[in-house]
């Protein structure tokens, strides 16, 4: 994504971006590559400061070498303590990126007036970057990013429905609950009817989930 994004620009792939994971799978398997799905790596084994295992759904296993791709705190706390670069003290220290609430929705009607990319920013930017690094509350007067990939791609909703996820920047470690997340998702449609000049969406909504 961060090559996409920087090289070449906003691009969408046909089918969504889990097409790019495919194919990049389908072109390491060419080279050679075996892929371990439900593999977690629980711990990394060292001797003399050298990786000489893994321990993977509590087997031991050798590799010839091993590279972590995983979030660096994440991946040094597979390791020895004496091997870890940075103690848990440093970590406490930083700060680390926003958590996000995202809702998939699906409409069994099609909403006029709304492109691929649509970013709801009438309120002021740094109020809500405040809530989330400052006051770590929920917004107050949240932005949000409305994604209906449905305007490029007619294989992502049936004919005449709209494929829609809204994307909420959030604080990490609050307090969660289906009443807030109800609360967010009536402000961010009401928003989104404001803009597109609809009406009843929320009725119109035939498939709903949400994650933070
Ligand atoms: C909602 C959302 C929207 C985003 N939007 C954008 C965007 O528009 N543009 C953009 O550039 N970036 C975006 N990002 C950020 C982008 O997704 C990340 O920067 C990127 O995915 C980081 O890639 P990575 O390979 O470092 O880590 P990851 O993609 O997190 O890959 C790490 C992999 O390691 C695996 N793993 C972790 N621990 C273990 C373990 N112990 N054993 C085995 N496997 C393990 C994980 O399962 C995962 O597959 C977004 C992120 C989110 C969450």
């Amino acid at each position: 994504m961060n090559y996409g994004g920087y090289v070449l620009g906003t691009w969408y792939p046909m089918g969504g971006f889990y097409q790019l994971v495919l194919a990049m799978k389908t072109v390491a398997e060419k080279e050679g590559a075996r892929f371990h799905f439900n593999s977690p790596v629980e711990q990394i084994n060292t001797n003399g400061g050298k990786v000489t295992s893994l321990l993977i759904n509590g087997e031991e296993l050798h590799f010839d070498s091993v590279i972590a791709s995983s979030d660096y705190h994440h991946t040094e706390n597979l390791l020895p303590q004496s091997l870890r670069n940075y103690a848990e003290t440093y970590w406490e220290k930083r700060t680390f990126a926003p958590s996000c609430l995202i809702y998939y929705l699906g409409f069994k009607t099609r909403i006029p007036g709304l492109k691929h990319h649509t970013l709801f920013f009438e309120n002021p930017l740094d109020a809500h970057i405040d809530d989330i690094y400052e006051h770590k509350q929920w917004p107050r007067k949240p932005l949000f990013y409305a994604c209906c990939p449905s305007k490029t791609d007619p294989g992502v909703a049936p004919e005449g429905h709209e494929n829609l996820f809204l994307l909420m920047p959030l604080a990490t470690g609050i307090a969660d609950s289906e009443a807030m997340r109800e609360r967010y998702l009536l402000e961010m449609m009401e928003r989104l009817e404001k803009y597109t000049g609809s009406t009843g969406l929320m009725q119109q909504v035939d498939y709903k989930e949400v994650t933070a």
